[in-house]
């Protein structure tokens, strides 16, 4: 191996999902890694808090991701984390009468024709609106995100194409809003798009469920960390980047914190666009519209028995829209479980107390153990800017991870992925980014795990 690339040193700046996923790309490669992180702990925002009931951590809002996230499970493969990772193939969907289906895709069935279980299992629709959803779906895999159509939103777009309204309201509402964290009358088509071709049609494994089974904090703060050091990274918690120095050529020499300099060869930037743009207002706007976040809310409710028999449940045509019964071993107490609401802003005009009813309400509406048992604690976690929101045009606003200064690379669920901001956009952010500072270096390496393959049926009927 080449001395001067072994002692070459890249500082990442973020010790997020992207700034770990970019670290775990250049083990091996020959070059020394550093990863400064503010926070105590690393992992970003899939982050966990101690829980006041039972102690021990429990994460501000569950995470999962689904079978077409292959860079994150590919990731958590190649740190030896999917034994913290649940897998569900059937969706629990409520509907608005508090029926239950199991909507489970077939294994049997080539690609898109396993989905037909899955949509005929949705008991809350009648067979007119079941096969209005399926031909739905397949116009939007036919939608071409590049032409000038582009600029309406998923809402306008589905209503445009004749979608009645309560398919809309309860199956695409409920599935684009969890899948982009954004709602739907906000979304781009093409956003839309993208989740009904990767995460349902392409593949017989695209919809599935993996959920984490340990607090996120335990998962990547503590398990990711550890492994990351034991490859040779070195991870510093605590540590806030105040500025990136640059020498008279103009590139990156050192990562100051504070009044310390770490003095360094390529520096890979995986914070938030906000917090980029301040470390490097010459290179990210400071103020870009098209740039904003869209807020989630958690409600996490802690009751004195087991109220939730089922793993998970989407709710559809209520103000939940999820909700997981915590694994004691993901960080939950007994009896604790979580509710989900995407995009929430302005929610219930912003009144908690009102909030925290309507879920305890609707919870006991569908799960007739909650009816007796006694709410002990609850906690509303709402974080304002949880996801990029993938409006028309947003595309055009994500920067690449390659930058105007030649060693120095951006990284984050926000930049331009072709994903939404998600683990596995952020994950996909870092190894570009990783790769980026190896062909800096003059090494090429592969940087993405393939998508799932798409079946000759799914080409076919989603135009290629
Ligand atoms: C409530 C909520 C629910 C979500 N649910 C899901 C889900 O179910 N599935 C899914 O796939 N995604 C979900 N996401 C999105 C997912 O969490 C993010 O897309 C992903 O974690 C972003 O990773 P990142 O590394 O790009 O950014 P971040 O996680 O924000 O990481 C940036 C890191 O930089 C650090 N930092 C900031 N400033 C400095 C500085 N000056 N110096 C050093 N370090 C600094 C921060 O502390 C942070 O650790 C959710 C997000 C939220 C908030």
């Amino acid at each position: 191996m080449n001395t001067q690339l072994r002692q070459r040193h890249v500082v990442i700046v973020g010790g997020g999902l992207a700034g770990l996923a970019a670290a775990a790309a250049l083990v091996d490669s020959g070059l020394r890694v550093t990863v400064l992180e503010a926070r105590r702990r690393a992992g970003g925002r899939a982050a966990s808090f101690e829980d006041p009931v039972a102690g021990g951590l429990v994460d501000a809002c569950q995470h999962v991701a689904m079978g077409c996230c292959t860079n994150f499970l590919d990731l958590c493969r190649q740190a030896g984390l999917t034994d913290a990772l649940r897998h569900d193939r059937t969706l629990w969907f409520i509907g608005p009468d508090g029926e239950r289906a199991a909507c489970t895709p077939s294994r049997l069935l080539p690609a898109p024709l396993h989905l037909a279980p899955l949509l005929f299992g949705m008991r809350h629709f009648s067979l007119g609106e079941k096969i209005s959803l399926g031909l739905g779906m397949l116009r939007l895999a036919r939608f071409r995100g590049a032409d000038a159509t582009d600029t309406q939103t998923a809402q306008a777009w589905l209503a445009a194409i004749g979608q009645p309204e309560r398919v809309i309201r309860l199956f695409w509402q409920p599935v684009l809003e969890s899948a982009l964290g954004e709602s739907i009358d906000l979304v781009s088509v093409s956003a839309a798009r993208k989740v009904a071709v990767d995460g349902f049609l392409a593949h017989r494994e695209a919809a599935d469920l993996h959920v984490p089974t340990m607090p996120l904090g335990s998962l990547f703060g503590d398990r990711f960390v550890v492994w990351l050091e034991s490859q040779g990274v070195a991870v510093q918690t605590g540590r806030i980047v105040t500025g990136i120095e640059r020498d008279a050529a103009g590139l990156a020499c050192a990562v100051a914190c504070g009044d310390e300099s770490l003095a360094c060869d390529a520096v890979v930037v995986a914070l938030p666009w906000k917090q980029a743009a301040r470390l490097l207002p010459d290179l990210v706007p400071v103020a870009d519209d098209r740039l904003a976040g869209s807020p989630i809310t958690a409600v996490h409710l802690w009751f004195d028995r087991d109220v939730i028999d089922l793993p998970h449940a989407v709710l559809v045509g209520r103000v939940s829209q999820w909700v997981f019964r915590a694994d004691v071993a993901a960080g939950g107490s007994a009896g604790y479980c979580q509710v989900v609401i995407s995009a929430s802003r302005g929610l219930l005009d912003g009144d908690r107390d009102r909030l925290l009813e309507t879920v305890v309400a609707e919870l006991r509406e569908i799960f007739p153990a909650a009816r007796t048992a006694r709410l002990v604690d609850s906690r509303i976690v709402t974080d304002p800017t949880a996801v990029l929101s993938v409006r028309p045009g947003v595309d055009a606003a994500r920067p690449p991870a390659i930058s105007a200064v030649d060693n120095l690379f951006l990284a984050g669920d926000w930049t331009a992925t072709g994903w939404p901001s998600t683990m596995e956009g952020a994950v996909r952010s870092g190894r570009i980014a990783a790769a980026a500072v190896l062909a800096q270096a003059g090494r090429s390496r592969q940087s993405l795990t393939a998508d799932l393959p798409k079946g000759p049926l799914v080409r076919l009927l989603t135009g290629g």
